[in-house]
């Protein structure tokens, strides 16, 4: 039987609850526990797929195909684990099967409610996922803040998990204490109205995480364990720290791990993260930095820098470079930046390495491509993950092979489609069948020999992860090649070209595929790692 631990969080969203999950995990697998992570999104979307990333961060691709929140791919970085479509819940996935079955008279006649059949329905994905894992835990991660409507009828999921099984289920609460600067003290107020409103759902925290600027002391400590009717070594000081991946160190610092086996009943156990605390080390005291340029254009809202729409890129970028106990510099470049004035584009020669990311539409389309041959002739080392392998493909061929119309048909009809949109995605956009109808998820692709790829990799056959709808066109495959283009990876299957690479240069890959989501911080991404090694040089 597995034992179930939810994760809910208080006081306001963007606390760190996934990356708290994630911790979690990491620290009940290195104790030698097989560990699965679900996360329940309260929206109505039935996954993130259709939602933009300056509204909702990353979308983030398994191997199965879901297209979920970003904190699956947390979940997959700290737990060294693939993780899979039945741990993504969201309200429409739930609602969307309800009303599936009851369509197909698999309630025999009888009501079906909102209380107990949408908690019942998420109760058994949460079920199926743990057993697909054959998991002695799972971790489930409730979004939203308590208090909210949203999430009411996943807590009470949770609180009739509970009730079924009252010696295998935990519940943890994420709370933020602030520390108002005129006041200058840690309030604790917050939490207690959390708390109250986590107990109106009928659920009693055993645990609160409790995050701050700075670490709580032993008189909040006390006061929140009155007020709060958790005991103190279960209130776990999660204070601001520079790196996430340090978060595990800190919470076994507190315990965390064994009052979780305690509270649950099991015999305490040593963890071990050596190699994780190894890693920390190297992140704290890096031997030199690297620069990297990444342009893109989902980073920009009002006043502030969205950096969560390219979040598994970063974390890719920095597994790597730790690989070398190197610090990467990151900057955002802005690819409209390059439309408006052309003479700003020399400025990525102050960098060491230039990444063009995912994305969709035309917006910024031609900036990036002005980047690209920018790095092309100026040798400066550039990975172009799917929309950037698409745009180096189009650059190639405008400038070297002198089809000076080459574009894709994502952005405008053209005379010249080098990137082109596969036949049966061509009646899926033309029905207006968005949802989850992409190339999604893991695909085979077969390096060529003597290519850079095939040396990174050191294997033949690999398999990556898709998010796209659009194709480097086949009819312009022998004429790219002849000038010069390598086509280092394609998929047997139906012989789509899946990486691009290009000689006489320190580093020019573009894949069709998204690397970076494969990428974990103890096993940097062969690509991401090549990559970032040529920029040391
Ligand atoms: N917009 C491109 C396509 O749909 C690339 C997608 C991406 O970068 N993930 O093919």
């Amino acid at each position: 039987m597995s034992k179930y631990i939810f994760i809910a969080g208080g006081v306001m969203s963007g606390i760190g609850k996934g990356v708290a999950t994630a911790s979690i995990g990491r620290i009940l697998k290195s104790k030698g526990f097989k560990v699965t992570a679900v996360k329940i999104d309260p929206y109505i979307n039935v996954d993130a797929g259709t939602m933009n990333p300056i509204e909702h961060g990353e979308v983030f691709v398994t191997d199965d195909g879901a297209e979920c929140d970003q904190d699956i791919g947390n979940y997959e970085r700290f737990l060294d684990e693939d993780i899979y479509t039945d741990n993504y819940i969201t309200t429409g996935r739930v609602y969307q099967s309800v009303i599936n079955r009851e369509r197909n008279l698999e309630y025999n006649g009888r009501c079906v409610e909102v209380v107990p059949d949408i908690p019942n329905e998420a109760i058994s994905r949460i079920n199926k996922a743990g057993k697909k894992t054959k998991s002695d835990f799972i971790l489930i991660e409730i979004g939203g803040t308590v208090g909210e409507y949203q999430n009411l009828l996943f807590l009470e999921a949770a609180r009739m998990l509970k009730l079924r099984y009252p010696k295998d289920v935990l519940f943890i609460l994420v709370s933020y204490l602030p520390i108002p600067s005129n006041l200058g003290e840690m309030k604790t107020k917050p939490t207690q109205y959390a708390v109250r409103t986590l107990n109106s759902a009928g659920i009693q925290p055993d645990l609160i995480l409790a995050r701050a600027s700075s670490p709580i002391d032993e008189p909040r400590k006390r006061k929140m364990s009155n007020f709060c009717n958790v005991a103190p070594e279960d209130i776990i000081s999660a204070p601001d720290i520079s790196s996430i991946y340090e978060i595990p160190i800190n919470f076994e610092k507190e315990n965390l791990g064994n009052r979780i086996l305690r509270l649950l009943g099991m015999k305490a156990r040593p963890s071990h993260l050596k190699d994780w605390d190894k890693m920390v080390r190297t992140i704290k005291n890096p031997k030199k930095t690297t620069r990297i340029g990444i342009v893109g254009k989902y980073f920009e809202t009002g006043n502030f820098t969205l950096i969560d729409s390219y979040i598994s890129v970063i974390e890719a970028v920095k597994h790597a470079s730790w690989y070398f106990s190197v610090k990467p510099e990151i900057v955002w470049l802005s690819a409209e930046k390059y439309e408006k004035d052309s003479k700003t584009i020399s400025e990525l020669k102050n960098f060491d390495g230039i990444i063009i990311p995912g994305g969709f539409g035309s917006r910024g389309m031609e900036g990036k491509i002005k980047a690209i041959e920018y790095c092309r002739k100026n040798k400066i080392p550039f990975l172009g993950l799917c929309l950037g392998m698409q745009l180096a493909v189009i650059e190639f061929a405008r400038n070297v092979c002198k089809i000076k119309d080459a574009s894709s048909c994502e952005f405008s009809e053209t005379a010249e489609p080098v990137i082109d949109v596969m036949p049966e995605q061509k009646v899926l956009l033309k029905e207006k069948r968005y949802g989850a109808t992409m190339r999604l998820g893991a695909y085979d692709c077969k390096l060529a020999p003597k290519t850079k790829s095939i040396l990174a990799y050191k294997k033949s056959m690999i398999s990556e992860r898709h998010r796209h709808r659009y194709e480097l066109n086949n009819k312009y495959r022998d004429l790219l090649e002849k000038k010069g283009l390598t086509i280092a990876g394609v998929n047997p299957q139906r012989d789509l070209v899946e990486i691009v690479e290009i000689k006489n240069h320190p580093f020019f890959i573009g894949s069709q595929f998204h690397p970076e989501f494969k990428s974990r911080p103890l096993k940097p991404h062969p690509l991401f790692r090549e990559f970032i090694k040529a920029t040391l040089h």
